[in-house]
């Protein structure tokens, strides 16, 4: 037998494809094993296409959402489909057919079925939602099996058979170098998806009282003694009216988003977190993104 550190080194892109709300940012979250899919109201929240890094051992698996590519239509049978599944299994080396066993095969997934299998990548059909009790259309989906190399039966919510599905994938990855460092869990930097963290508690716990001219910038990220990582963080707004009510009466709102934010950046690191959070009134922040 080989040893591990004598085998080859694998890295590769896996990318989902589904129509909205079969799981796939769920599945997303559950592969990486923390939220990086972040979900708002406010729509300005997500702005960077967020891509979840995977690794194990002698192999890297970058996973990436398709948001939109089978959303419904009116033209959903059109060449602009054809086209931008093409377009996104440009670079790919894995392709996963992400289906939600409790509604049928529609006339777009029938398509979409068509125009995957004759794409040279390998495929997997991935079956989610399994903890739910004797899905409707489960045999319907499990006879498509055939037009893929492997099928797994997962649920992304109660993250059953994940591991399983990174096992099916790295066989299926070309022999080559990693893309990122072993800890990373995006393709965002650290500080950029800690703001973006901060940002989500913010909008979650103020809602539409806050105006979109509100943003996080992380200004320290520093390695203390005994592990903790220190992060400095500013809540940056245009007024003292909505730095007051970011603030809240004796600073019970701040420490709230604080709280939250951190204990999630802790699971998601496996540190202790230091986060030293204050809000300010920059009227000239969005100035500075440019
Ligand atoms: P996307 O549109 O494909 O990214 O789907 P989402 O990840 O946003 O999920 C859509 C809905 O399906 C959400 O309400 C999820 O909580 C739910 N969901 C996702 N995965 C599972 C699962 O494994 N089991 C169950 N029961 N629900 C799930
Ligand atoms: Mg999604």
């Amino acid at each position: 037998m080989t040893p591990v550190s004598e085998k080859a080194r694998r890295a590769g892109v896996a990318v989902m494809i589904g129509r909205s709300n079969v799981g796939k940012s769920t599945l997303l979250n559950a592969l990486v094993g923390t939220k990086i899919a972040i979900i708002t109201p406010k729509p300005q929240t997500t702005r960077m296409s967020i891509h979840g890094i995977v690794t194990r051992d002698q192999a890297q698996i970058i996973f990436v959402d398709t948001p939109g590519v089978l959303k419904k239509t009116r033209d959903t049978l059109t060449k602009k489909m054809a086209e931008s599944i093409k377009d996104s299994l440009d670079g790919v080396d894995v392709l996963l057919y992400v289906v939600d066993p409790t509604r049928g095969i529609g006339e777009e997934q029938r398509y979409a079925l068509k125009r995957v299998r004759n794409e040279a990548v390998s495929k997997i059909l991935v079956i989610n939602k399994i903890d739910l009790k004797n899905p409707a259309h489960l045999q319907e989906y499990r006879a498509l099996k055939e037009q893929f190399d492997d099928l797994v039966e997962v649920s992304a919510l109660q993250h059953t058979h994940i591991e399983d599905l990174v096992q099916k994938i790295i066989p299926l990855l070309p022999e080559g170098e990693f893309f990122y460092p072993e800890y990373q869990l995006t393709n965002i930097p650290n500080r950029l998806w800690m703001a973006e963290l901060i940002r989500e508690k913010l909008f979650l716990r103020l809602r539409q009282e806050l105006p979109y001219s509100t943003n996080v910038e992380v200004t320290a990220l520093e390695e203390r003694e005994n592990g903790v990582l220190y992060i400095a963080a500013s809540i940056l707004t245009t007024s003292e009216r909505y730095q007051r009510m970011i603030i809240g009466k004796q600073g019970h709102v701040v420490k709230e988003i604080g709280k939250t934010a951190r204990r999630e950046m802790e699971v998601a690191t496996n540190r202790k977190i230091f986060l030293d959070l204050d809000v300010r009134v920059d009227p000239h922040w969005m100035e500075r993104l440019y």
